[in-house]
């Protein structure tokens, strides 16, 4: 997939191969050097050693930062691959940095990318689609103009798990199958649950909301123009208790994400 034999800078001659990729998350290593976790085009998600990133010299400057979506040539190491030259190709983490909101909300998009996508090496193409689009909604709006940050994020993770197998079912009961529609949803069932089904502490969903989540999931921005604050605001809880449920551990960053509650 791309790979070809080229020169290695300091380990001899390494095959090399050049990808694009959004930066996922970064760890010390040794004195000057990072670990660079990404979730690439072509072969998913990667991990490779940045050589000298940490000294104010380096050659890559800030490209390698978290939501950097950048251009990458990569040397394949025994143990851990090695990138030898970055050149950026969105700054995402410019704008991000500059709004707390938006920058919260997209460090939930870039853990989920991560937990979802676990096998490092497997392509997972639609993954870093979607990813690659959710950042640049986040941004820069969306195809149908700009959506609240928590809308942009709340597309992403139904889509995102839905791509991962775990799809809420937004219609006919989770559990048996009754068809809809349903005014309770229960993140522990999958989805929104017919009265016979439904466990005691199920969420009300009403007819509003459920439409709403259905446009987030089919990608449908125009249909989510009229939206009012309350139901984004309870589909963004509904959505936060399904994918932290379907992750098991939950998402970490969520929590860091303003909600109000009580609605
Ligand atoms: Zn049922």
């Amino acid at each position: 997939m791309g790979r070809n034999v080229g020169l290695g800078s300091d380990n001899g001659a390494m095959p090399t191969y050049r990808d694009e990729a959004v930066v996922l998350r970064t760890h010390k290593l040794g004195e000057a050097d990072r670990i660079i976790t990404m979730l690439t085009r072509s072969h998913g998600k990667v991990r490779a050693v940045a050589k000298g990133v940490r000294r104010t010299s380096s050659k890559f400057g800030g490209r390698l930062e978290p939501f950097t979506h950048v251009d990458l040539q990569i040397a394949t190491g025994r143990t851990l691959d090695v990138i030898t030259q970055a050149v950026t190709l969105h700054p995402y983490a410019e704008p991000l940095g500059q709004d707390y909101e938006r920058y919260t909300t997209g460090e939930v998009m870039i853990e989920a990318a991560d937990r979802l996508v676990s096998e490092e090496g497997q392509p997972a193409l639609r993954q870093y689609q979607l990813l690659l689009g959710a950042l640049q909604a986040l941004t820069a709006g969306t195809s149908d103009g700009p959506r609240p940050p928590a809308m942009v994020m709340d597309a992403y993770l139904l889509r995102a798990i839905s791509l991962a197998g775990y799809a809420p079912s937004l219609s006919d009961c989770a559990r048996c199958g009754a068809v809809g529609p349903h005014d309770a949803f229960s993140p522990v069932l999958g989805g929104v649950v017919c009265r016979r089904c439904r466990p005691p502490g199920s969420a009300v969903a009403d007819a509003a909301v459920v439409a709403y989540l259905t446009a987030l999931l089919g990608g449908d921005w125009v249909a989510t123009r009229e939206v009012t604050p309350v139901t984004l605001r309870r589909g963004n809880g509904l959505v936060a208790s399904f994918v932290s449920w379907q992750l098991e551990r939950g998402l970490r960053t969520l929590r860091y994400v303003e909600r109000e509650t009580g609605v």
